[in-house]
């Protein structure tokens, strides 16, 4: 996988707003932010979209959206409500080629899926 602006973030060759991080994963706060909270988790194994995935990366991705449900209990939303977000390619709108979960919060979200 070529290396991506989210590779440069784990790296910290470009600053982020980090909320969070550990052995397996980081996340930060989107640039362009879509609702109140928008933060991207992403696995810092560099995997470029859902199709890459394996057997192997099972508990990554269970640990990927862990972090993201505890980052919502933490931050107070959780019963609120939230939506939590993967794209895939150009039809799944995905920009960045390395696996990253949207979550986003802190206001009643748009139905639908376009
Ligand atoms: P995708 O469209 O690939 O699902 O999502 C990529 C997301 O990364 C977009 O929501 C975009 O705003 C965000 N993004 C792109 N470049 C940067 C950056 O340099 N820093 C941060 N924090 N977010 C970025």
């Amino acid at each position: 996988m070529s290396d991506t602006i989210f590779s440069k973030i784990i790296r910290r060759e470009i600053p982020a707003d980090i909320v969070y991080e550990d052995e397996h994963l980081i996340a930060f706060k989107d640039i362009s932010p879509q609702a109140p909270v928008h933060v991207l988790f992403v696995p810092k194994t560099p995997i470029a979209t859902l199709n890459e995935l394996t057997a192997d990366h099972a508990a990554l991705l269970g640990q990927l959206f862990l972090a993201a449900a505890a980052y919502a209990k933490r931050e107070g939303f959780a019963d609120d409500g939230y939506r939590c977000v993967i794209n895939c390619n150009s039809h799944g709108g995905q920009t960045v080629f390395q696996l990253h979960l949207h979550l986003l919060a802190g206001a009643p979200l748009r139905g639908g899926f376009a």
